[in-house]
């Protein structure tokens, strides 16, 4: 497949970076990963705006305008022919000729972006859910930035991956945060509950559709902490994410979720959320 690396469009193979970037070295970067149906990126307005508060967060000067950026990315999606792709997208501060903490001035960053197919969900996943465990969330107080400082998070992942399960479920000091990569939603007595945004948390381009669509379709919401104990017993569970989409979780911890079924509001909202896409992007 064809990547973009600081100005060019070359085989990913081929692609090269220096073991001094600082992306390698520190993990001092920030990403997004873009949906794309039928060649049409989704929300791709949303992601370049959470691209630019995450480079600001962490002090690096946006190196494209948002015409650019679009650009980049439709050309990416041009160059390959995938029904459906997810575009990432990585800036890094840059490599330095010496390794030291502090910023070094004047380096111009480092800039990556590939695509790679996104294949559907699988039908079985969706009619019967995933399994999750849940953990204590021992990440850093900034993960309201996309950073790929995703030590953590791949540690988090990890736990569910070796009791066969799709995703581990976050608490801090007994209230929910998100998974590992994707946001949780919870149904209780048909209402829907998100937690609030906060720096506990990535603020999820599907998460605001999935909020957004709530809304539009009379969905009654609360968006407010969530204890742990409201989540363990929960009617309905799922996650989002710009790949996974909505995702039922059936089972947290071993124990089914309400039924052991995705729920009447899991369902109608998978089925808005595939609308909402088919609308926006004709695919
Ligand atoms: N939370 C975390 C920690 C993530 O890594 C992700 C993305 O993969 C999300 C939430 C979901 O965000 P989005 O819907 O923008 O993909």
């Amino acid at each position: 497949s064809i990547c973009y690396l600081n100005g060019g469009f070359v085989p990913r193979s081929e692609a090269r970076i220096s073991p001094m970037d600082r992306g390698f070295l520190f993990g001092d970067g920030v990403y997004e990963v873009i949906p794309v149906y039928g060649g049409r990126a989704f929300r791709l307005d949303a992601h370049l705006a959470r691209l630019q508060r995450s480079l600001a967060g962490i002090g690096i000067a946006n190196p494209h305008s948002h015409a650019e950026w679009t650009d980049l990315v439709q050309r990416l999606v041009a160059a390959h022919h995938w029904p459906a792709q997810a575009v990432y997208v990585q800036v890094t501060r840059g490599a330095d000729t010496v390794r030291n903490h502090a910023f070094p001035h004047d380096l111009p960053p480092t800039v990556f972006m590939t695509a790679d197919a996104l294949a559907p969900i699988a039908p079985e996943q969706l009619e019967r859910g995933v399994s999750a465990v849940s953990a204590a969330d021992n990440r850093w107080l900034r993960c309201d930035l996309k950073t790929t400082a995703l030590l953590a998070n791949c540690l988090l992942r990890q736990l569910a991956v070796e009791q066969g399960c799709a995703e581990t479920v976050l608490f801090r000091d007994g209230f929910l945060t998100e998974g590992s990569a994707s946001n949780i939603f919870v149904v209780r007595d048909g209402v829907l509950l998100a937690p609030p945004k906060s720096h506990l948390m990535l603020p999820g381009i599907t998460c605001d559709v999935v909020l957004e669509l709530a809304a539009k379709h009379g969905q009654a919401t609360e968006v407010r902490e969530i204890r742990e104990e409201e989540v363990h017993s929960a009617d309905e569970l799922w996650l989002t994410s710009s790949t996974k989409e909505v995702l039922p979780i059936t089972r947290l911890d071993d124990k089914p979720v309400g039924s052991g079924r995705p729920g009447p509001v899991t369902r109608a909202m998978i089925d808005w959320f595939r609308q909402a896409r088919i609308e926006e992007c004709g695919a």
